[in-house]
């Protein structure tokens, strides 16, 4: 095969890491569910010895992530939320790390509630603005995390502008790249230093397994985050890696068709009379439209709405019938949530207010069912405030 970067993005998520079976030909990666493998004398193997330091498919996966993002190597976990702790494993007790103030729940409660505890320090700023990151950097500081665009509230940090600031004192830019995908924003040709991903959403895109990745761009970060998967065992099984494999390939599609969607159902939004607010990178009224069209190439699936109340946002989400209530994203159906009592609960009613998040809010990841559907779900749902 031609060397992966001079292939195109489609190309790579079907073919790189994806090689037919060399033993039979299957054009499909092969499972291999197997705790280890057979040696033929002591410490002679073909490359694989115990399954938690390494299997095949997952070996496929990393490789393919790797390309998408144009990393050196990455590295796949049992979640997103694994993958996150284990790059916290790469620094140490007494180091700082800047984030943004408005992170998937989740991440605020392993920072807070676990690894404060091991003596790591975290200070939250609204990364919209690079000088509060800047200020914010002190000299225990190490790394820079950031999601963007943000969840629930869609702002956006210039990812070129923090990588420079980070450069300059030489802290590590991580870029949690979940809610874009490869296919919409490529943070290491922004100068990011690692990408983080849940695989679980766009990546896998089926809303049928978990899953996380780091990708790194220095080859020490990988080969210490496949120590910490040898030594901590947070790893991706086997058939989720599979999984992932499996919805990668139509990535492009995919993304194109959310985005599509996201557009038109942003529109709608907009311009219904019970919405009081839309957030979304791809209207024109967004705060940084401007930004967002320079860093990213297409503006994504996620939208999140003002309805007003706890109460109206309960009347609506009761009566939505295409689009589901739930938790998660980035499948190919439509996912509504509740981000005050779901994704963003433990923050906790002042942290929620600190960075405006309401009780009316309510997020779509719009999915890949005809659009007019979706709208017409949303139209009949509104309609009961
Ligand atoms: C879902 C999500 C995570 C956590 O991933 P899991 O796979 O659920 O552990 C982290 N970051 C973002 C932006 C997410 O949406």
């Amino acid at each position: 095969m031609p060397k992966d970067k001079q292939l195109g993005f489609s190309t790579r998520t079907i073919h790189v890491g994806q090689e037919p079976d060399p033993e039979t030909g299957a054009v499909t990666a092969p499972i291999y569910a197997t705790s280890t493998y057979v040696q033929e004398e002591i410490g002679k193997n073909k490359g694989y010895a115990y399954a938690r330091t390494s299997n095949p498919t997952r070996t496929r996966l990393e490789q393919n992530l790797a390309s998408l993002e144009g990393g050196v190597a990455s590295r796949v976990f049992a979640s997103g939320m694994a993958a996150i702790h284990a790059l916290c494993t790469l620094y140490k007790s007494g180091d700082h790390v800047v984030c943004g103030n408005n992170l998937y729940g989740g991440v605020p409660r392993l920072f807070n509630q676990v690894l404060t505890g091991y003596g790591f320090e975290f200070t939250y700023v609204d990364t919209s603005d690079p000088k509060k990151v800047e200020r914010a950097i002190r000299k225990a500081t190490r790394m820079v995390y950031i999601e963007t665009p943000t969840n629930p509230l869609m702002t956006i940090t210039d990812i070129r502008a923090i990588s420079e600031i980070a450069r300059s004192k030489r802290v590590d830019l991580t870029i949690d790249n979940t809610f874009m995908s490869p296919y919409f924003q490529q943070p290491i040709k922004l100068g990011a230093d690692i990408v983080v991903h849940s695989t679980t959403k766009f990546l896998n895109g089926h809303s049928d397994g978990l899953g996380g990745a780091v990708v790194c761009t220095r080859p020490e970060q990988a080969e210490s985050l496949g120590f910490v998967q040898k030594t901590a065992g947070a790893i991706l099984s086997p058939f989720e890696c599979w999984l992932v494999l499996r919805g990668v390939k139509t990535l492009a599609v995919r993304m194109e068709q959310h985005d599509r969607n996201g557009r038109a159902v942003a529109a709608f939004l907009s311009r219904h009379k019970k919405v009081k607010k839309v957030f979304y990178p791809g209207l024109p009224d967004h705060p940084q439209y401007a930004l967002a069209q320079k860093q990213m190439t297409g503006f994504g699936a996620m939208i999140s709405f003002e309805t007003g109340s706890l109460a109206n946002a309960n009347k609506m989400l009761r009566r939505v019938r295409i689009c589901s209530l739930g938790e998660s994203l980035g499948g190919v159906e439509t996912l509504i949530s509740h981000p005050a009592t779901m994704t963003h609960a433990a923050l906790g009613k002042e942290g929620r207010r600190a960075i405006g998040i309401t009780d009316g809010l309510v997020r779509i990841s719009v999915g890949i069912e005809n659009v007019e559907d979706i709208i017409a779900d949303l139209d009949q749902a509104l309609a009961a405030i």
